[in-house]
């Protein structure tokens, strides 16, 4: 039996299925993400033998030395750069994700920011609310098809893909893509053509949709220079993590138009927006809720608690994620 730290209130399907095999929970009483010395002084309250973790929770040596007894860390979540996991190698800590479980909810929410973008629909929604709707006209709030378009995507795993498939299958879009791992089965279901380089895919495409993980080697992939690469008229979805982006630059280029619109549902600074960003009318924004169906939160749960009655039983959890490789 083990006794596990939840650092917040997940859905109950997770939290039973742990109790339901025996194991002993603290959670976080409090309906917001603890400080830093919450954190700290919660985890070494008692030797926990796991924690169940979430992105909004920075997970580092500081947190391994204040719980040494923990040797599993289940990040309700698919992406890891909360946690450092080169540190947690180094302490043979097991730090786990829950990969798939909301593969298509974030390439329905992508296609969502596209089609808010293109049919004008949050624009729209807000003008209406405004009350400046006075009837229809002919050239009130123009958009733009998708069908025929093409869609870029920077990264095509397993959530680049779904959303691959989306538009291909729902919109009619044709597909480019940048990965550092040419993925054949993409090729296949979709007909996308493989990229050598980032710049390609940014010249080419009038949708360019992000699905990278937030890594060093990805921190500000889409920078001023590259934005400038971008056709005037193309649209930015970003669904992946905040500082893939230079937000302050990408500002700029909406400002400025170099290119035409962005949908955005993380932040370089989450929860602080860049300067101006919420002023613009050509950027809908949503508050990191690409994965929040009841279905998605659900199965994340399910997979975070079963990393740890798998580690607790002493088998290997299904979603142990590794340091990324230094570039
Ligand atoms: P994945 O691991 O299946 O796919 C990531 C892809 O990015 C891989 O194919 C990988 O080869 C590629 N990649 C890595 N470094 C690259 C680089 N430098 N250039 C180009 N490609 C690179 O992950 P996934 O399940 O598709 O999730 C992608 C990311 O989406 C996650 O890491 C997470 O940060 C983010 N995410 C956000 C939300 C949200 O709520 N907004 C929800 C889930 C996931």
């Amino acid at each position: 039996m083990a006794h596990i730290y939840v650092t917040r209130r997940i859905p109950e399907v997770g939290l039973l299925m742990l109790e339901a095999a025996g194991h002993t929970l603290d959670i976080n009483p409090h309906d917001r993400v603890l400080t830093r010395a919450e954190l700290l002084a919660a985890l070494s309250a008692k030797p926990y033998d796991a924690v169940l973790c979430l992105l909004t929770d920075t997970i580092d040596a500081a947190v391994f030395d204040a719980v040494p007894t923990a040797k599993i860390f289940s990040n309700y979540a698919v992406g890891f750069n909360n946690i450092d996991c080169v540190e947690a190698a180094k302490r043979d800590i097991t730090i786990t994700n829950t990969p798939g479980a909301l593969t298509h909810t974030v390439a329905e929410h992508t296609m969502g920011l596209l089609l808010a973008l293109s049919s004008r629909i949050a624009e729209g929604d807000r003008f209406v609310r405004a009350g400046k709707y006075e009837g229809w006209a002919p050239m009130l709030l123009l958009g733009t098809d998708l069908r025929g378009k093409t869609l870029g995507l920077l990264g095509a795993g397993r959530i680049g893909y779904d959303t691959a498939l989306i538009a291909k299958n729902g919109f009619g879009m044709k597909v480019l893509y940048y990965d550092i791992i040419q993925s054949h089965e993409l090729e296949e279901a979709t007909g996308a053509l493989f990229c050598a380089s980032i710049e390609d895919v940014l010249r080419a495409a009038d949708v360019i949709s992000i699905h990278v993980p937030l890594l060093d080697s990805t921190r500000h992939l889409i920078n001023a220079e590259r934005l400038a690469m971008m056709k005037k008229t193309a649209y930015l979805v970003n669904t992946s993590r905040g500082p893939v982006i230079d937000e302050t630059a990408l500002v700029a280029a909406l400002t400025a138009g170099t290119i035409r619109g962005a949908g955005l549902d993380v932040f370089e600074h989450e929860p602080v927006l860049a300067r101006g960003l919420a002023e613009l009318q050509n950027v809908v924004i949503t508050p990191h809720i690409a994965s929040a169906t009841d279905e998605a939160r659900d199965a994340m749960a399910r997979l975070a608690a079963e990393a740890i009655i798998d580690f607790a039983q002493g088998k290997i959890p299904a979603n142990i994620v590794r340091p990324a490789p230094a570039t």
